[in-house]
């Protein structure tokens, strides 16, 4: 694979970072993950536009401008030949001694490489995920999309080896998302409930892609918190991300989520968001 580095392309093997590096020992970092079909970047705009935010939260600067990023984005895809993957990118603040008080003029570290794997045709949307309920214990400013995974990948791990797909993160009752993605729900009148924007969460683009979808379909929509019971009673479930677009959750903490199969409603969502995405030109 060519990696992308600080205004070079690389071998993987002769991509470094400098262990003083803060998103190394900090965590100071943030990423964004944009999928590839058919050499099309989906959602590319909405990714661009977090990064943005992410980067403007923290304060770090922005190292490239729009046209060169959205050209990075192309021209990696098209160096590794992805037809169909991801590409990741991630920005730290740069290098310093390490200290926890950092200056305002650290050059910031741009790395970008690519995963080249099928986004379409994902197994899993025939028979759809079982999840498990676990406290939350993220720090609270999950709108932030920071490197800073520790959690999530512990719980997704442990999870993983009792046999679920995934983990669903709980707040004073409320689900906040699951590891990696959006967490949504059908309920039995045919309303699509998904949480309301703040810091407790990831701002998903592909959860906004499919607001939008819901809304053009007619279907009624909701933002707001739900509870683990509300989700039990639900008449479906399914969660999104950039990588698995709209994925169905069959189950919860053992418990069958209607009636333990992928529903219509789902189904229908990642059709029409395929459809639509694939429609849509890169930027
Ligand atoms: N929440 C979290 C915690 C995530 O890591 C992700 C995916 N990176 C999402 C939600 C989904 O966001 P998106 O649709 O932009 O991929």
């Amino acid at each position: 694979r060519t990696v992308y580095l600080n205004g070079e392309w690389l071998p993987e093997a002769d991509a470094k970072v400098s262990v003083f590096d803060r998103g190394f020992l900090f965590a100071d970092a943030i990423y964004e993950v944009t999928a590839v079909i058919d050499g099309k970047l989906i959602a590319y705009p909405g990714h661009a536009a977090r990064l943005r935010r992410s980067l403007d939260a923290l304060g770090i600067p922005m190292p490239v401008g729009d046209d060169e990023l959205l050209a990075l984005h192309k021209e990696i895809a098209r160096r590794n030949t992805i037809q169909e993957g991801l590409i990741y990118l991630q920005i730290s603040r740069g290098a310093q001694d390490r200290d926890f008080v950092f200056p305002q003029d650290l050059a910031p570290t741009l790395v970008m490489f690519t995963q080249a794997k099928r986004v379409l045709d994902n197994p899993k949307w025939k028979t759809g995920l079982s999840l498990q309920t676990v406290p939350e214990g993220r720090w609270a400013q999950r709108q932030i999309k920071t490197v800073q995974l520790l959690y999530s990948s512990l719980m997704k791990t442990e999870a993983a080896r009792k046999g679920y797909d995934d983990v669903l993160f709980v707040e004073d009752g409320y689900i906040t998302e699951a590891s990696s993605a959006n967490f949504h729900i059908i309920t039995t009148d045919g309303t699509l409930v998904t949480r309301d924007l703040s810091n407790a969460l990831l701002h998903g683009i592909t959860r906004g892609s499919i607001l939008d979808l819901a809304q053009r379909a007619g279907l009624k929509a909701e933002e707001r918190s739900f509870t683990v019971d509300e989700t039990r009673s639900a008449a479906e479930a399914f969660i999104t991300s950039a990588s698995s677009f709209v994925m169905p959750v069959v189950s919860l903490d053992g418990h069958k989520i209607g009636d333990g199969t992928v529903g219509p409603t789902s189904r229908r969502l990642l059709e029409i968001y395929i459809e639509d995405q694939l429609q849509q030109g890169d930027a």
